[in-house]
Protein backbone atom coordinates (compact mmCIF):
# COMPACT_ATOMS: atom_id res chain seq x y z
CA UNK A 1 0.00 0.00 0.00
CA UNK A 2 1.56 3.48 -1.25
CA UNK A 3 1.93 5.95 1.40
CA UNK A 4 1.07 9.28 -0.26
CA UNK A 5 2.57 11.11 2.51
CA UNK A 6 5.92 9.90 2.33
CA UNK A 7 8.70 12.52 1.62
CA UNK A 8 9.54 11.71 -1.69
CA UNK A 9 5.53 12.46 -2.65
CA UNK A 10 5.78 15.72 -0.83
CA UNK A 11 8.89 16.47 -2.58
CA UNK A 12 6.90 15.54 -6.37
CA UNK A 13 3.77 17.54 -5.13
CA UNK A 14 6.61 20.42 -4.46
CA UNK A 15 5.63 20.50 -0.65
CA UNK A 16 9.21 20.41 0.58
CA UNK A 17 12.07 21.58 -1.60
CA UNK A 18 14.57 19.94 -2.95
CA UNK A 19 18.33 19.94 -4.95
CA UNK A 20 16.86 19.34 -8.41
CA UNK A 21 19.39 17.82 -10.89
CA UNK A 22 17.09 17.12 -13.66
CA UNK A 23 13.44 16.40 -14.70
CA UNK A 24 11.16 14.95 -17.15
CA UNK A 25 7.75 13.81 -18.08
CA UNK A 26 8.19 10.54 -15.95
CA UNK A 27 10.93 11.04 -13.52
CA UNK A 28 12.87 13.70 -11.08
CA UNK A 29 16.56 13.68 -9.96
CA UNK A 30 17.69 15.56 -6.89
CA UNK A 31 20.69 15.64 -3.98
CA UNK A 32 20.17 13.45 -1.07
CA UNK A 33 19.81 15.75 2.13
CA UNK A 34 22.42 13.52 3.84
CA UNK A 35 25.15 12.23 0.87
CA UNK A 36 27.44 9.74 1.58
CA UNK A 37 29.46 9.97 -1.39
CA UNK A 38 30.83 13.15 -2.59
CA UNK A 39 27.83 12.98 -5.22
CA UNK A 40 24.96 11.30 -4.35
CA UNK A 41 21.87 11.85 -6.36
CA UNK A 42 18.85 10.02 -6.09
CA UNK A 43 16.33 9.14 -8.69
CA UNK A 44 12.76 8.66 -8.61
CA UNK A 45 9.76 8.13 -10.81
CA UNK A 46 6.92 10.07 -10.42
CA UNK A 47 4.54 7.51 -9.80
CA UNK A 48 2.99 5.80 -6.84
CA UNK A 49 5.45 2.85 -6.45
CA UNK A 50 6.81 1.42 -2.99
CA UNK A 51 9.90 -0.96 -4.31
CA UNK A 52 11.84 -1.59 -7.23
CA UNK A 53 10.01 -4.48 -7.60
CA UNK A 54 6.80 -2.41 -7.03
CA UNK A 55 7.74 -0.10 -9.89
CA UNK A 56 8.78 -3.05 -12.86
CA UNK A 57 5.28 -4.87 -11.99
CA UNK A 58 3.20 -2.80 -11.99
CA UNK A 59 4.42 0.47 -14.42
CA UNK A 60 4.10 0.42 -17.94
CA UNK A 61 7.26 -0.71 -20.00
CA UNK A 62 7.55 2.85 -20.99
CA UNK A 63 7.76 4.82 -17.70
CA UNK A 64 10.31 1.77 -16.64
CA UNK A 65 12.70 1.99 -20.13
CA UNK A 66 12.18 5.99 -19.69
CA UNK A 67 13.20 5.84 -15.82
CA UNK A 68 16.43 3.68 -16.55
CA UNK A 69 17.24 5.85 -19.54
CA UNK A 70 17.11 8.75 -17.17
CA UNK A 71 19.42 7.33 -15.09
CA UNK A 72 22.12 7.16 -17.89
CA UNK A 73 21.13 10.84 -18.85
CA UNK A 74 22.21 11.89 -15.43
CA UNK A 75 25.31 9.50 -14.99
CA UNK A 76 26.00 11.61 -18.61
CA UNK A 77 25.59 15.04 -17.45
CA UNK A 78 27.44 14.18 -13.86
CA UNK A 79 30.19 12.86 -15.93
CA UNK A 80 31.04 9.96 -13.61
CA UNK A 81 30.58 7.10 -16.07
CA UNK A 82 34.94 7.51 -16.83
CA UNK A 83 35.66 6.77 -13.18
CA UNK A 84 32.63 4.61 -12.24
CA UNK A 85 30.06 4.64 -9.57
CA UNK A 86 27.66 2.73 -7.40
CA UNK A 87 23.78 2.32 -8.27
CA UNK A 88 21.62 1.13 -5.04
CA UNK A 89 18.66 0.52 -4.17
CA UNK A 90 17.16 -0.93 -1.05
CA UNK A 91 13.69 -2.76 -0.79
CA UNK A 92 11.67 -3.61 2.32
CA UNK A 93 12.95 -4.62 5.74
CA UNK A 94 16.11 -6.54 4.68
CA UNK A 95 17.08 -4.24 2.47
CA UNK A 96 17.14 -0.97 4.74
CA UNK A 97 14.63 1.23 2.80
CA UNK A 98 13.71 4.04 4.90
CA UNK A 99 10.94 6.43 2.33
CA UNK A 100 8.26 3.95 0.84
CA UNK A 101 9.23 5.56 -2.69
CA UNK A 102 10.91 3.57 -5.00
CA UNK A 103 14.50 5.02 -5.97
CA UNK A 104 17.70 4.76 -6.82
CA UNK A 105 20.56 5.88 -5.41
CA UNK A 106 23.58 7.32 -7.63
CA UNK A 107 27.02 7.30 -5.56
CA UNK A 108 30.24 8.91 -7.02
CA UNK A 109 33.18 11.33 -7.12
CA UNK A 110 35.07 8.88 -4.87
CA UNK A 111 35.87 5.18 -3.68
CA UNK A 112 32.42 4.25 -2.66
CA UNK A 113 34.55 1.02 -0.76
CA UNK A 114 32.60 -2.39 -0.56
CA UNK A 115 29.60 -3.40 0.95
CA UNK A 116 30.26 -4.59 4.00
P1 LIG B 1 16.63 4.65 1.63
O1 LIG B 1 17.25 4.27 2.95
O2 LIG B 1 15.13 4.67 1.72
O3 LIG B 1 17.15 3.83 0.49
O4 LIG B 1 17.14 6.10 1.32
C1 LIG B 1 16.43 7.26 1.62
C2 LIG B 1 17.34 8.42 1.33
O5 LIG B 1 16.57 9.58 1.29
C3 LIG B 1 18.44 8.62 2.37
O6 LIG B 1 19.71 8.57 1.74
C4 LIG B 1 18.13 10.01 2.94
O7 LIG B 1 19.29 10.76 3.23
C5 LIG B 1 17.32 10.64 1.83
N1 LIG B 1 16.36 11.62 2.30
C6 LIG B 1 15.49 11.50 3.33
N2 LIG B 1 14.73 12.61 3.45
C7 LIG B 1 15.12 13.44 2.45
C8 LIG B 1 14.70 14.75 2.05
O8 LIG B 1 13.80 15.37 2.62
N3 LIG B 1 15.34 15.29 0.98
C9 LIG B 1 16.33 14.64 0.31
N4 LIG B 1 16.88 15.27 -0.72
N5 LIG B 1 16.74 13.41 0.66
C10 LIG B 1 16.15 12.82 1.72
Amino acid sequence: MYDENNIFAKILRKEIPCDKIYEDEFSLFFNDINPQAKVHVLGIPKFPCTTFSDFIKNTDNKIVSSFFKSVQLVINRLNIEKEGYRLITNSGINGGQEVPHFHIHILAGEKIGRLR
